[in-house]
């Protein structure tokens, strides 16, 4: 560790090589334990904890003030370093073998009693912890998570300068982007009535960076979106962007696996095997039922329309008549009671099914099911062949539209099968994705932003429900950790894609005149990236939410209860700004003061 005016060593680097040196410490008191006139306190700094031995005898300080130590005091010690005595050492701490014996101790600065402690066993309730980041991040875990989060970016940075990547920053008071989900927007004082928008991601700079000649762009860039909090989604997160001229997917590609490997490596110290797995997106969702597929396990989904093309049993016969498909899992020796079994059921109802079919294979080979006295023996025996049934598996089988279908069993597969604690980690490309989504209804919404290769023009023009794309997405373990696409590069195509995804010629030219113009002089084909890095770590960390791996971030409900944000502001402000607040929140404020009052 870095020394500096007030330290020789950190506490954590301190062997059995360094017995008999004189060292200066200096950091925070963990735990103390008082034998007897002796003192023992747990030094701890960035390096790590030592064992310090305050012995009055020694006068390392006055009386009141090795009295007074308390907890996360700042303190200052100089000692030598010797062997702990022998039955003393201690394996688990790497400097378990020596101790500090001090010869004089001085505070730097008290602590007032803390409002939780620092003790990583101990569970503490997350807005306290946040309401107290800075000292939470005096325990292990968040300390390593910060680190971990910099060892990470580091690794990035690494890839990014040996490939040759300009580093570019891009602003972050823009015009609005249709990145999909809502601005997050800030009034203009300058121009009242006007807004910027936080930036959803530099997609647009970083193409036109692409435009003025940069062959290879990345950032660490700060985005913002205004949507739901999730466990992986904050308003403002981090992405390692990243763009490159005369570039097709595969060169993409080619990146991300060598960041993959250089931040596995560095986090985690194991070796990632290349190529990557890749699956096309259709493939993806046929056999696990979802755009990011946590491929740790198998169980997938089988296709049974075929083996009941023929079937009397309507709730099968009716989905594929209106064009749905009979679809399944094995979800394996489960071994639930009847009502464990209704509960899937129910599970599956909550997922949007009509109903789901169970069938446990019995020791003799039968299956036992509810319905199977509707089915033909014939039809039960291809069943559980077509499923590799075994005595004791759990088979499960849902009929209707082919979406539904699989985002039902796509989530079972995941309640059922999911791995806990396993620290295997499955990288996956998902690939071709199209250029919509459509829902249930037949309603299409963009599967990734409007600025992304349509694929044939023509195709796209004519049939844009069932058009595939130039666009990727990089899976690990069942988490998106980010995505991409080969960009449109020509301006009348660019116009189309918009024109189809109903942004009619005028709000177009409104909107990102300024894009399209800029795509007519000379643009070089280019493709690009971005990772989320707190979704990457998070996962690399096994944590459970992307807000342990981001330093100061926000509650599920948008606020940081350690600056109190977000928070109103005077009316001269808003004044200012010409930004009114809407009578009705003012009504609601008031109540709520009354409220608070009350
Ligand atoms: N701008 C995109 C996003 O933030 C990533 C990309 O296409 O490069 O998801």
């Amino acid at each position: 560790m870095a020394t500096s005016q007030m330290k020789t060593v950190g506490a954590g680097e301190l062997r059995s090589e360094h017995v008999g040196n004189t060292v200066t410490l200096a950091g925070w008191v963990g735990r103390r334990r008082d034998h007897g006139g002796v003192i023992f306190v747990d030094l701890r700094d960035s390096s790590g904890i030592v064992q310090v031995v305050l012995n009055p005898e020694d006068a390392p300080a006055s009386e009141e003030t090795l009295h007074g130590l308390r907890t996360e005091y700042c303190v200052q010690v100089v000692g030598t370093v010797r062997p702990r005595p022998e039955g003393t050492t201690n394996d688990d701490l790497p400097t378990g073998a020596v101790e500090v014996a001090a010869g004089s101790l001085g505070v730097l600065s008290p602590s007032n009693p803390l409002p939780f402690q620092l003790d990583d066993r101990v569970d503490v309730d997350e807005t306290l912890r946040l309401q107290y980041r800075y000292l939470d991040m005096r325990r292990t875990r968040m300390s390593e998570n910060l680190r971990a989060r910099s060892k990470a970016i580091s690794a990035m940075r690494r890839v990014m300068e040996r490939d040759e990547f300009l580093e570019v920053e891009t602003p972050t008071l823009i015009a609005s982007t249709p990145e999909g989900a809502r601005d997050m927007l800030v009034p203009s004082r300058l121009r009242p009535g006007n807004f910027y928008a936080l930036p959803q991601s530099p997609q647009l700079f970083k193409q036109l960076l692409m435009i003025g000649g940069v062959e290879r762009y990345y950032q660490v860039a700060r985005c913002y979106r205004d949507e739901d909090f999730r466990a992986d989604r904050q308003i403002e997160f981090t992405q390692l962007d990243f763009e490159g001229s005369f570039w097709g997917r595969d060169d993409v590609l080619d990146v991300l696996e060598e960041i993959v490997v250089e931040v596995v490596a560095d986090l985690r110290g194991e070796k990632i095997e290349l190529p990557l797995q890749r699956m096309t997106y259709a493939e993806a969702m046929g056999r696990y039922g979802t755009d990011k597929p946590d491929l740790r396990f198998a169980m997938e989904i089988i296709d049974l329309s075929g083996v009941f093309a023929d079937t009397g049993f309507k709730a099968f016969s009716g989905a594929i008549e209106s064009g749905g498909v009979v679809r399944a899992i094995n979800g394996g020796k489960l071994g639930l009671s009847r009502s464990g079994l209704d509960g899937l059921v129910s599970r599956a109802q909550e997922l949007g099914a009509q109903g789901l079919v169970w069938m446990v294979v019995e020791d003799d080979g039968s299956l036992r099911s509810p319905v199977a006295k509707f089915l033909s023996d014939a039809e039960l025996e291809s069943l559980k062949d077509t499923l590799s049934g075994e005595p004791g598996d759990t088979l499960l089988i849902a009929a209707d539209g082919v979406g539904t279908v699989s985002s039902i069993l796509g989530q079972l597969r995941i309640d059922i099968g999911q791995p806990e604690g396993s620290d295997e980690l499955k990288f996956a490309f998902i690939v071709d994705f199209p250029v919509f989504e459509v829902s249930e209804d037949g309603s299409l919404s963009p599967a990734h932003h409007p600025f992304t290769d349509p694929g044939d023009i023509d195709t796209f023009v004519k049939s844009p429900e069932t058009a595939v794309s130039n666009a990727y997405d990089l899976v690990l373990n069942g988490t998106e950790l980010g995505s991409g696409s080969v960009r449109i590069h020509d301006p009348e195509v660019q116009a189309k894609v918009f024109e189809v995804m109903g942004i009619t010629a005028e709000d177009a030219e409104s909107r990102f005149g300024w894009f399209l113009e800029a795509l007519r002089y000379g643009t070089p084909p280019h493709a690009g990236f971005a990772i989320g890095i707190d979704r990457m770590v998070s996962i690399l960390q096994d944590e459970p939410n992307i807000r342990e791996i981001i330093p100061f971030p926000k509650t599920q409900t948008g606020a940081d209860p350690l600056t109190g944000s977000p928070s109103r502001v005077e009316d001269l402000q808003l004044m200012e700004l010409g930004v009114d607040i809407h009578p009705e929140v003012r009504t609601a404020w008031a109540e709520q003061e009354a409220d608070n009052d009350a």
